[in-house]
């Protein structure tokens, strides 16, 4: 006769406990993916296991993670074929937090040295996962039959989260564990975990990335065999031709390819992922996939999308990062580790020495997550420094109107952005050129870069504005983007060449000659006459060689664009 027995929840168990039920989760769908991760790290030992024990697995080498929902009962069971847990065991892993075994796991590898190639991936050492079920569920039971044990030596922990916990020997047929949530009744916002499409959202959201099938049930139509259709006189079916049948579907993708070395990853591969993440079906323009090892080590698998989404500059559009932690799903939409400047680029980041339940609050000081940006940005700028034009223009055609607010919104990363620049000039028929181009064609009497910004090509081309300069062959850059306007005000230089505006101010080419401008003195004052509310000052101007006025702005001034710009706007 089995022997039951009941033990009470160390005092901080139970603090944690009541912690983690009323505010620790405000999300509490990550319960799924605690169990899972949980479940995933029993197979990852048994696998490390039965690489020393190969008897171990027995016929059960199958590895699975098997979700069965119960809407009439209002159960969810999660059951895994990995490494199980023996009477003591159970004792010390769930009924204490913190004394994690998966640590003393890790701990017990660490003197397996010489053998790292065998060390699985451990998920989640963070001794909470498990308690959280009780989010979701007013009585947990556990079933478990370590590997190696005979099926009448399993073991059964019951416990409803209430301050104690009863185990006793129990009989299982297989080997691993078998975890039966009796579901809390739903409250009115509450999902309902037994429906197969919450179910599958979870999965996909939050373990897709899992290394080992996630299995459900799943209800299908399926066509009838033609022998049980009944027909009439014509053949004609009368009645159904297809039955509910439940079939056996795996959710999740199975593919955590930023772990991997790229060298084993197919170009298909990365497509097929970049796709999953992004929704975009056309290939990715460039991709980086990075280890870095050290102090602070992480996977980082990024991809540059070969068309900017149409939703790039709307202000509330999600970033394309995805945070991992031992592949596990931390959040989407991480914006701290990427600049603003690079939100059109997607990907993952998988950092091993994350908290799971760390918040982005916290993620915005952590130094890690600072460090890991710095080095992605760095590595996109090493990236797309090495890009050839034939790469590059494409890529400036998409993002480099992006690109370019870095030179303003971030000034510390103005000098790596700025060669990154391009523009089309007077010269330059319609292509892209860089600043160190345009200095390199600098006149050899030439001081300043010229500039001129408007909303169309065309007209700047034919701006009287660049008249003079065109005579003296000097080169203009033609900005057409609205973010030029702001470009311009923290670029002041480069190459220690300033940047000058063609419209704006004097522009010191040939002095005017002073005799000329005797002569026109009282033409000016009856111009300025007439126009006396709306204009500033009439004077000769050196810009001009064939029109015979043109209108320009004190140095300090908004150009005529950002006027433009800002009117648009309704400022
Ligand atoms: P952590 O996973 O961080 O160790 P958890 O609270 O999620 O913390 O789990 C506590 C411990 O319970 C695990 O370390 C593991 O030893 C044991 N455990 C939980 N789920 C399983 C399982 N499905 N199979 C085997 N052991 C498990
Ligand atoms: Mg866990």
């Amino acid at each position: 006769e089995a022997k039951q027995e009941t033990y009470q929840f160390k005092t901080e168990v139970q603090q944690i406990l009541n912690l983690i039920i009323n505010s620790l989760y405000s999300n509490k769908d990550i319960f799924l993916r605690e169990l899972i991760s949980n479940a995933s790290d029993a197979i990852d030992k048994v696998r490390y296991k039965a690489e020393t024990e190969p008897g171990i697995l027995g016929d059960d080498t199958e590895f699975k993670i098997q979700l069965k929902p119960d809407a009439i009962k209002q159960t969810f069971e999660i059951s895994d074929n990995g490494i199980g847990m023996t009477y003591d065991e159970v004792l010390e892993n769930i009924g204490t937090i913190a004394k994690s075994g998966t640590a003393g796991f890790l701990e017990a590898l660490e003197h397996a040295k010489g053998q790292e190639t065998l060390i699985p991936e451990l998920i989640g050492q963070f001794g909470v996962g498990f308690y959280s079920a009780f989010m979701v569920a007013d009585k947990i039971t556990l079933v478990t039959r370590a590997a190696g044990a005979d099926a009448d030596q399993a073991v059964k922990w019951v416990s409803a989260g209430d301050g104690s916990y009863t185990v006793e020997a129990a009989e299982k047929a297989n080997r691993g564990t078998t975890i039966t949530l009796d579901l809390k009744k739903k409250e009115k916002d509450d999902k309902d975990f037994t429906e197969q499409w919450t179910i599958r959202n979870i999965v996909k959201q939050h373990s897709d990335f899992v290394n080992y099938p996630i299995t459900m049930e799943v209800e299908r139509d399926e066509p009838l065999p033609d022998e049980e259709i009944i027909k009439d006189k014509d053949d004609k079916p009368i009645g159904a031709t297809t039955r509910k049948v439940m079939r056996e579907e795996t959710l999740n993708s199975m593919k955590a390819i930023w772990t991997r070395h790229s060298s084993e990853v197919k170009d298909e591969e990365y497509e097929e992922f970049y796709k999953h993440l992004s929704h975009d079906w056309n290939p990715p323009m460039e991709r980086l996939h990075l280890k870095f090892e050290g102090t602070t080590e992480y996977d980082a698998l990024l991809y540059i999308p070969s068309k900017a989404p149409f939703d790039l500059f709307t202000p509330d559009r999600r970033h394309g990062i995805h945070l991992y932690s031992k592949r596990v799903f931390i959040m989407d939409d991480c914006k701290e580790l990427m600049p603003e400047y690079f939100r059109f680029v997607k990907g993952v980041v998988d950092a091993s020495d994350l908290n799971l339940n760390v918040s982005r609050e916290i993620l915005q000081q952590d130094r890690l997550v600072l460090n890991i940006r710095k080095n992605l940005v760095k590595k996109l700028f090493d990236l797309l420094g090495k890009m050839d034009a034939e790469k590059y223009n494409p890529f400036y055609d998409e993002f480099g109107a992006v690109l370019k607010e870095g030179m303003y919104t971030d000034p510390a990363s103005k000098d790596k952005i700025a060669p990154l620049a391009r523009y089309k000039t007077t010269k330059s028929d319609g292509k892209w050129v860089s600043l160190d181009d345009y200095v390199k064609n600098m006149k050899a009497d030439q001081k300043e870069i010229f500039y001129i910004t408007g909303d169309k090509l065309s007209a700047l081309l034919n701006s009287p504005h660049l008249e003079k300069l065109k005579e003296k062959d000097y080169e203009v850059l033609l900005m057409t983007d609205p973010v030029d306007e702001w470009v311009v005000q923290s670029l002041n230089e480069y190459d220690g060449k300033p940047l000058k505006s063609a419209e704006k101010g004097d522009l010191d080419l040939d002095a005017v000659d002073d005799a000329k401008k005797e002569a026109y003195n009282a033409l000016f004052g009856f111009i300025k006459g007439h126009l006396e509310s709306d204009v500033k000052e009439v004077k000769p101007s050196s810009r001009l060689k064939d029109s015979v006025s043109c209108l320009s702005g004190n140095s300090g001034d908004m150009s005529a664009y950002m006027e433009k710009l800002l009117k648009a706007s309704g400022q």
